[in-house]
């Protein structure tokens, strides 16, 4: 009991002492805080209030008054620094890309600037570049950062670069570059080699084509493009059984792609001489996977191949299975020509009704962005982004 009495005494006496201890404390850190705004020059606070109602010019015009008039002493090199890179990004947003040049060119000269510090500076200079349209100054800029600091931050933007300049193998590395556990890279890297391939099948270089179709392989083993693009190899070297086994291989790669090469596999089908066998594997294909884009062909090469009864009967079989807007129009089109007179003009303004509609409605789609074309692309124009279209055209 009589040490419970020392001890209460004991934090009653010190209580005061951890008091002041913390006022003084306060006291301190309040003079240095008045210190440093006292250090602050106005023209930061008109840029910050300048900002704040979104006039960029003028928020331009004062953080660069305060970056020329030096107005910083020389302890604050960290702060001019860090004024500077936001500087830049102002002028870039701006689009003032020249002025950007110049402030980060300039800084570039200084001595006392530090590695990381020169680094980021350069980098920021390639991205002027890159905004000013100087694809090649900003492409060397970021590839002097490639075993620096930067080298993520550089590489990404070169990727970029080489993508918009279709420099397929430079993509390939540096994609390679920036390859890791958690972002492979391995769906870009078979798709540039994918467009190798397509490039030399254009120049009719076969054995090149089918060396990057591997690569493309060995990237990605699920890449329905190669599989599309070996068939198609195989159909211009008279192959026609290998062509059919390696566009039916992309039911296992990815079903969805199938649509894309029906009539390559009818076509091929169709060189063995074996028509009816063709038809008979694509109509196999839309019963077993409804949302693939067949319908047209089906019915033309049924047309082709059993005449007009024959065909319409699959068409309307199929339709009847799964109803959507492509294949009523369809449907359509087919009856019209038996229908009760009385009715074909309605029955046509109808069809020309639902086809302005399907036109606007069914297309390919961007999964990731929503971006929409009546025309696929591997390679999506607004996000960039590679294998995001549908590859069948969907109610949008
Ligand atoms: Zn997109």
């Amino acid at each position: 009991m009589d040490n419970f009495y020392i001890f209460l005494s004991l934090v009653l006496l010190l209580l005061p002492l951890f008091f002041a201890f913390g006022w003084f404390a306060a006291r301190i850190d309040l003079k240095t805080l008045i210190k440093h705004a006292k250090s602050v020059p106005d023209g930061l606070y008109k840029a910050i209030d300048a900002l704040i109602d979104r006039k960029t010019s003028i928020a331009a015009q004062e953080l660069n008054e305060v970056v020329e008039q030096n107005k910083l002493d020389n302890s604050s090199n960290v702060t001019k620094y860090a004024l500077v890179l936001s500087l830049g990004r102002l002028y870039r947003q701006r689009g003032e890309n020249n002025k950007a040049i110049l402030l980060h060119q300039r800084l570039l000269n200084e001595p006392d600037l530090n590695e990381e510090q020169y680094h980021r500076l350069q980098f920021e200079l390639g991205k002027d570049f890159q905004s000013a349209g100087l694809v090649d100054r900003a492409e060397r800029e970021f590839e002097q950062l490639s075993e620096t600091t930067m080298a993520k931050d550089a590489n990404e933007l070169l990727l970029y670069i080489y993508q918009q300049d279709r420099d397929w193998q430079k993509a390939i590395n540096t994609a390679g570059k920036l390859s890791h556990d958690a972002t492979t890279y391995q769906f870009e890297i078979a798709q540039f080699y994918c467009e190798l391939a397509q490039a030399a099948l254009f120049r009719s270089d076969e054995n090149s084509a089918i060396d990057y179709i591997q690569s493309a392989l060995n990237a990605n083993r699920k890449c329905t493009r190669a599989n599309m693009l070996l068939g198609d190899v195989a159909v211009k070297q008279g192959r026609f059984q290998d062509a059919i086994d390696a566009y039916l291989k992309i039911e296992q790669q990815n079903h969805e792609y199938l649509g894309m090469v029906g009539e390559r596999i009818y076509d091929a089908f169709a060189s063995l001489g074996q028509m009816h066998k063709g038809l008979d594997v694509l109509i196999g294909y839309i019963k077993t996977f409804p949302q693939l884009d067949l319908l047209s062909i089906i019915y033309d090469k049924s047309l082709a191949l059993y005449g007009e009864e024959h065909a319409m009967e699959t068409l309307l079989e199929l339709v009847r299975a799964t109803p959507n807007l492509t294949g009523i129009y369809q449907l359509l089109g087919v009856k019209i020509t038996n229908i009760n007179p009385l009715w074909r003009a309605d029955t046509d303004m109808m069809r020309n009704v639902i086809g302005r509609h399907v036109q606007k409605t069914v297309m390919y789609r961007c999964r990731q962005c929503h971006f929409k074309s009546q025309v696929f692309f591997w390679h999506c124009p607004a996000c960039n982004r590679w294998e995001t279209f549908t590859p069948n055209r969907i109610e949008t």
